[in-house]
């Protein structure tokens, strides 16, 4: 039988809570702003989030000069990747910093132009289904298809990083709603 601290105490495992405010019985919890009383680590996370928009922003700066992307040299096998499926039009790849148990990546191996979904033209309608369609596939293979979620971040504002359009395919975990 745990204790109610070791069954808290596991509650809580991996937050790191703000030093404790000197007389801290004498402070009356409910008057202190939220964010003194917020774990440390949702603060990390918006510091997270804060590099992230940056580095989308620059990426943005050059997502239409045409420049390769990493993905381009994780098509051409340049630098090691864990392929998950692969068929003629399309690459499926774990992603390097996963945001969920399973959090794969899902690439066109030709762009033709399809920097971000804000680009497509009629002419992209069919590797969209494809790609639409290998998602599903990967999350079966995952063991994750009655529950996981496809994100496709277009943009610097949904902090699009990577200039060759992608899907993430994430599960394995309670996924939140909405999303940040
Ligand atoms: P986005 O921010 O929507 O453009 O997504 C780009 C994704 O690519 C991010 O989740 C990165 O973690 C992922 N990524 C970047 N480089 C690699 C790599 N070498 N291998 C696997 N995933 C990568």
């Amino acid at each position: 039988m745990l204790s109610g601290i070791s069954r808290r105490s596991r509650a809580l495992r991996g937050h790191v809570f703000p030093k404790p405010l000197p007389n801290s019985s004498s402070i009356n919890l409910a008057r202190l702003p939220p964010a003194l009383l917020r774990p440390r680590r949702f603060m990390c996370r918006n510091a997270a989030s804060d590099n992230e928009e940056v580095a989308a922003k620059a990426a943005a700066k050059i997502a239409d000069t045409g420049a390769p992307t990493i993905f381009d040299k994780i098509i051409a096998k340049e630098i090691p990747s864990t392929i998950v499926y692969e068929d003629d039009k399309v690459l499926a790849f774990r992603d390097i910093n996963p945001q969920a148990p399973v959090h794969i990546v899902v690439i066109p191996k030709i762009r033709d132009g399809l920097t971000q979904l804000g680009k497509a033209e009629v002419r992209h309608a069919e590797v969209l289904g494809h790609l639409l369609f290998a998602a599903k596939l990967v999350a079966e293979k995952e063991g994750i298809v009655d529950g996981f979620r496809v994100v496709i971040n277009n943009g610097p504002e949904a902090c699009q990083s990577v200039y060759h359009l992608h899907l993430h395919v994430l599960g394995g975990r309670q996924l939140k709603w909405p999303p940040g």
